[in-house]
């Protein structure tokens, strides 16, 4: 994400998407239809839960041997015929495709949608290295005619409304277009067919790569990955280490459960394996398959409190239920993963420093652990996390100081029995029909949009015994 935007202070940047109304709009239906698509996908599945269960089971187990899967995964690409690379940091990723493009004189590379590719900011290193790129899934097609970044991480232009996309369509591709998805659609896939066909080079992500056979398994609905992977001579997935799963059938548990709490389908539109380089006698396939292998920051939160961030399957459930996400898009967090999980990714691929204020952009209210497929506990990590920022002193001097005299007030009885007394006493004016309303001061932004229960006029004894 572009330096200049993360000089602006996060209050500033989600004040600005607050009064977006096109962006209220646009995260308004979208993320509403998402949730309703989710709820009705899972109320008709009953082994739904189980599932979750075994899907969190897997992730867990995995991480457990990660190398060993991974060098299994390595030994299999190889054997079909493949060639991995093993990249430490971003840098090296990037460093890695740009060779493999002077080397083969590449000059155009199509891409299908991967949050992989956007963390290392590899279409910007392209471009500068003269290689032209196309985004390939209308989402990222649509935000690269805008020159914007993804603001969802499965639905990359979430924040435009029809009407705008209309607009950039008939500035940048020349036409007036009506603001008719169907329309737009085919005006999008005439342009970029002719681009599958030019291409030397197919980037991909990964939604998984299967250790036991050597599978890179890619989840679309557009049909764009088939064309990525196949058409162009060569081929290369780039994944973060940690989306390595042991076997097939541990992959059976993942597809039953990703489409669904992504887009409320019992599978993706497509589910492509690619298993290395077109063989003797095959009619399609690219002539050489790359897999980097992205560590970038993630081997060493296996010991980490933000471990479980290393379940995650990019389903962007989270995010359509957050009340944060829904209020400020994706583009207000300011990095390449948004919501609530975006925040914890951030942490652990930038470092503590650099969420220092994201950290407290969650309500904590559970309603991201409760969609989550394979329920990752983000707010524990969160509250953990808040916890880190005060230890290492990033947080403001202010915040740490609060926290601290509310952690004195809590621990003593005589304290807490005055503090309790003045409250009752001081929210007075601001009760109405049952509700505190309308604070004063810092404590307004909590009710400006929504109202809290009183302090409740029981005696000390109780309230003790309920904290303890
Ligand atoms: S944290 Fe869970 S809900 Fe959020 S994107 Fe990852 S898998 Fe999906």
């Amino acid at each position: 994400m572009s330096e200049g935007l993360l000089q602006t202070p996060f209050p500033e940047r989600a004040g600005v998407a607050l009064k977006d109304t096109f962006l209220q709009e646009a995260l308004t239906i979208a993320t509403t239809k998402f949730i309703d698509l989710r709820k009705e996908s899972f109320a008709g599945f009953p082994a739904g839960e189980v599932l979750r269960d075994r899907a969190r089971a897997i992730k867990e187990a995995t991480l457990q041997h990660l190398d060993v899967h991974l060098e299994r995964l390595a030994d299999n690409v190889e054997r079909l015929g493949g060639t991995v690379h093993w990249a430490a940091t971003g840098e090296e990723a990037r460093e890695i495709v740009l060779r493999l493009c002077r080397d083969r004189g590449v000059r155009m590379a199509v891409k299908s949608k991967s949050m992989a590719t956007e963390e290392i900011d590899l279409n910007e290193a392209l471009e500068h290295a003269g290689i032209t790129t196309v985004e390939t899934d209308l989402g990222e097609y649509i935000i690269q005619l805008a020159h914007e970044k993804p603001s969802h991480i499965i639905a990359p232009a979430i924040h435009k409304t029809k009407g705008q996309v209309a607009e950039l369509f008939s500035r940048e591709l020349g036409g007036r277009f009506e603001a008719d998805p169907e329309i737009l659609t085919a005006v999008a896939r005439r342009v970029l067919r002719e681009k599958f066909l030019q291409a030397d080079l197919g980037i991909t992500g990964a939604n998984f790569a299967v250790a036991d056979t050597g599978t890179v398994v890619l989840v679309t609905n557009e049909g764009n990955g088939r064309m990525v992977t196949s058409l162009p001579r060569i081929h290369v997935a780039l994944m973060g280490i940690e989306k390595v799963i042991p076997s097939m059938s541990d992959l059976v548990v993942f597809l039953a459960i990703l489409a669904r709490s992504a887009t409320g389908q019992k599978l993706s539109s497509y589910t492509t394996l690619v298993r290395g380089p077109r063989r003797a006698g095959e009619l399609e396939g690219p002539e050489e398959f790359h897999l980097i292998l992205l560590d970038n920051g993630r081997a060493r939160q296996i010991a980490s409190t933000l471990r479980e961030a290393l379940y995650c399957l990019r389903c962007g459930a989270c995010l359509n239920v957050c009340p944060v996400y829904r209020q400020i898009g994706g583009h207000a967090y300011g990095y390449t993963y948004p919501g609530p999980i975006g925040i914890l990714l951030t942490a652990m691929l930038k470092g503590n420093e650099s969420v220092r204020e994201l950290a407290h952009a969650s309500s904590l209210c559970g309603a991201c652990k409760d969609v989550c497929p394979v329920r990752i506990d983000i707010p524990r990590m969160l509250i953990e996390l808040r916890e880190h920022l005060d230890r290492e002193k990033i947080a403001p001097w202010t915040e740490r100081m609060l926290f601290r005299a509310f952690r004195r007030l809590l621990l003593s009885p005589t304290a807490f029995r005055f503090s309790a007394r003045a409250g009752r006493w001081l929210q007075r004016p601001f009760v109405r029909a049952g509700r505190l309303r309308g604070l004063p001061l810092v404590f307004g932004s909590w009710t400006r949009t929504r109202d809290l229960p009183p302090v409740a006029a029981r005696t000390f004894r109780e309230q003790w015994k309920e904290l303890r």
